[in-house]
């Protein structure tokens, strides 16, 4: 019996032979995500269902060194979750889909980190309960396992941050199969219930870690009532300056879920509005009066700041009729790519100013590709998420080159100034890495080197072994 015989009897062992796959076409479909650029293929793809057989695996896998790349929906936008070198094992995780508790005492939901976004709303809606922030733009796919990965943010991100944000604990398989619970779930006497007061905060070494600490089995998240009433704003602006003044506002006040704008001069133009920017926006209150009073409270801040109201349509569209509609644009076989970068509201000018740039420059490439662009920014908390982007139309492979180059090279250029990048995967990690400072790179490796000493887990990210 050769290693690789071994290592496959005892995957099988593990989950059972019909969770595993070795044939060509299946492990092919496991070397992609949704980037415009292709992974390489596995040897073998494995679908376990518990925690325990998670563990197996690992313990399993840390005998014969192979690589183990752990993906939920695989709907990332920058290559991540798909093997970086031929071969090693596909850790799909979407089997694990279970709701394990409802703890309406402690307002707390533990799931299977499998679950999609959408599943558990709607799971939660039936007995009342949302939790706030409720997934990235395709969460009708999107798992929790790799929304906590990415520090994933969107819908409701305005009031209620990134999936980071609403939670409370995990429960991780480390790279060498042990299972740890972080949170208060790391004493033998509690609950899940609340993520501090244990001494260090466990949980954060596995938020927006991109996969490559520990696989999480478990997360707790917290829960908040249903909204009883649902608004929307929509506003007209010609001034950044105070367009940006406004969103500053709004978003201080934490009251609306979700605030975004988009710009005519980057692409988009909604129904031939008359002024240059929309901001658009989602409040979510507990009785017909809150939301009244709250969107009476925005439409203050809009006036003074020279907004014009306009009717909700747009906003409805883009977050609420639209809502976790978008993955079909996406990925190498479709025609979506985007850098997704953090900066503070007043800030981000620059950023847009040089997006804009960077289309003006490219002005006659982008027309003979028919590479289209919008500029999506979004408010988390109290900075901006700025998502410039690109549509290339599908099978151009030349065309979809030239977006690519567009795309990187205005990376690097938002890097440079400030911008604080979330999802990172091969394409924008490696980019980011050459900005840690050497101290800081170097409690990373060792941190990766004391969790996974065979460097097992997602290898080749954040240009780790
Ligand atoms: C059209 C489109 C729109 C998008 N809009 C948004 C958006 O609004 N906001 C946003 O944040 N993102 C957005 N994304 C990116 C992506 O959908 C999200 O980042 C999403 O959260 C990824 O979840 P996933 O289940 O697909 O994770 P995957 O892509 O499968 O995995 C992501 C990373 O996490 C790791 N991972 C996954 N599960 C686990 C686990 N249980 N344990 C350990 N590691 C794990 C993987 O190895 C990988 O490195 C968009 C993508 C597309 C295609």
């Amino acid at each position: 019996m050769t290693l690789k015989d071994e290592l496959i009897e005892g995957l099988k062992e593990a989950v059972g032979a019909d969770y595993i796959a070795m044939d060509k076409e299946i492990c092919y479909t496991y070397s992609m995500d949704a980037s415009p650029i292709p992974g390489e293929i596995p040897d073998i793809v494995v679908r376990p269902e518990t925690t325990e057989q998670v563990s197996k695996i690992m313990k399993l896998v840390n005998k014969y060194k192979t690589p183990v790349y752990p993906r939920g929906a695989a709907s990332s936008l920058v290559l991540m979750g798909v093997p970086l070198q031929p071969g090693g094992i596909s850790l799909d995780l979407t089997r694990m889909n279970k709701i394990m508790e409802i703890d309406e005492d402690s307002m707390s939901v533990t799931v299977q980190t499998g679950i999609t976004w959408g599943e558990l709303e709607y799971e939660l809606k039936k007995k009342g309960w949302y939790t706030g922030f409720v997934g990235p733009g395709p969460g009708l796919s999107a798992t929790i396992g790799g929304g906590i990965s990415v520090a994933s943010a969107y819908y409701g991100s305005a009031k209620f941050g990134t999936a980071c944000d609403i939670l409370l604990g995990l429960e991780v398989v480390l790279p060498t199969g042990e299972i740890i619970r972080t949170g208060s779930a790391a004493l033998d006497t509690a609950k899940r219930h609340t993520r501090y007061g244990i001494g260090l905060d466990s949980t954060g070494i596995f938020c927006g870690d991109q996969g490559i600490m520990g696989i999480k089995t478990e997360a707790t998240l917290k829960l908040y009532p249903y909204p009883e009433a649902i608004g929307f704003f929509v506003y007209g602006y010609e001034d950044e300056e105070l367009l940006l003044k406004a969103i500053h506002k709004m978003a201080s006040l934490r009251i609306a879920s979700d605030i975004c704008f988009i710009d005519k001069e980057a692409g988009l133009d909604f129904g031939g509005n008359p002024e240059r920017f929309l901001i658009h926006g989602k409040i979510e209150a507990h009785s017909e009066n809150e939301l009244k009073a709250q969107l009476e409270l925005f439409d203050i801040i809009a006036k003074d700041t020279n907004g014009v109201k306009k009717p909700d349509s747009f906003s409805k569209i883009a977050l609420h009729d639209q809502k976790y509609e978008f993955l079909e644009l996406a990925g190498f076989m479709g025609n979506f790519f985007s850098p997704c970068h953090k900066l503070p509201i007043f800030k981000s000018k620059k950023v847009h100013d040089l997006y804009l740039d960077h289309i003006k420059a490219h002005k006659e490439k982008l027309k003979k590709y028919k590479v289209t662009t919008i500029y999506y920014p979004f408010v988390v908390h109290g900075h901006l998420v700025l998502v410039p982007e690109i549509q290339v139309p599908i099978h151009d492979p030349v065309g979809r080159d030239f977006g690519v180059k567009f795309w990187k090279d205005f990376i690097h250029n938002v890097i440079n100034q400030g911008s604080v990048h979330y999802w990172l995967g091969k394409v924008i990690g490696d980019m980011v890495v050459e900005h840690y400072r050497p101290e800081y790179f170097d409690f990373i490796k060792r941190l990766k080197k004391t969790l996974d000493p065979n460097g097992i887990l997602n290898p080749g990210l954040l240009k780790l072994p």
